[in-house]
């Protein structure tokens, strides 16, 4: 498929939401791609990108940033607290928040450098027992306690069952944004962005659409 592909159909999707041509951010994900295919990605201008792994990030990216203005890196995969700290040096947004000892030692990062990525809370739509992310019942006292804290939060992220229809838990998280005042929704990922766009997706991230399949 590609970059440019996956460009035209987010943007189709958009327009059939009745959103604006770029009201939603693309996220590449590149975890384990080839180095080759990243960098072919950058050079067709794609700005915007996503890691699982703190420590595959941080050995990636500081030569790409250093070659390409204006890459912006979103952590997509979940976050050991021992990790916390070189996760937000690197990373401009996080996307896993889900649990509350990691809620504290991001708020005290934040303080001490002044500074914060963008925080996402991930919930486990699907309450599966294997899957990270906070459960839809605990989400709001978990939002108010975050703000409690003084953590700024941007979002809501989710992964839907696999074997499920994705669009009911695009559903349900739009709903749990907008009841907590939440801007960002951050779900959906090759097999079904469109969807998510159109139940009202901020970021969509996309993994081998783009890049094909993993090594
Ligand atoms: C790997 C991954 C993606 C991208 O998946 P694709 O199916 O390759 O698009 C998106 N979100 C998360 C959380 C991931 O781990």
């Amino acid at each position: 498929m590609g970059l440019a592909e996956i460009t035209s159909r987010l943007r189709a999707a958009e327009a059939r939401a009745g959103r604006a041509a770029g009201a939603v951010t693309l996220i590449a994900v590149s975890k384990l791609q080839p180095g080759a295919r990243v960098a072919e990605v950058l050079r067709q201008g794609q700005r915007v990108f996503g890691e699982n792994y703190v420590q595959e990030a941080a050995a990636k990216w500081p030569a790409w940033r250093a070659e390409f203005q204006g890459v912006k890196l979103h952590l997509i995969g979940p976050l050991q607290s021992n990790k916390a700290k070189a996760a937000v040096e690197l990373f401009d947004a996080i996307h896993t928040l889900d649990r509350p000892s990691l809620a504290d030692r991001l708020a005290r990062l934040a303080e001490a450098r002044g500074q914060c990525p963008e925080v996402f809370v991930q919930v486990n739509t699907g309450a599966e027992p294997q899957k990270a992310g906070v459960l839809p019942d605990a989400l709001d006292r978990f939002v108010a306690d975050c703000r409690a804290l003084g953590l700024p939060l941007a979002g809501l992220m989710c992964i839907p069952p696999e074997a499920e229809d994705a669009a009911p838990h695009f559903a349900m998280l739009a709903a749990m944004a907008a009841r907590n005042g939440l801007a960002g929704l951050s779900m959906g990922m090759s097999s079904d962005f469109e969807a998510a766009v159109a139940a009202g997706a901020t970021h969509v991230r996309i993994g081998s659409a783009i890049f094909g399949p993993r090594t």
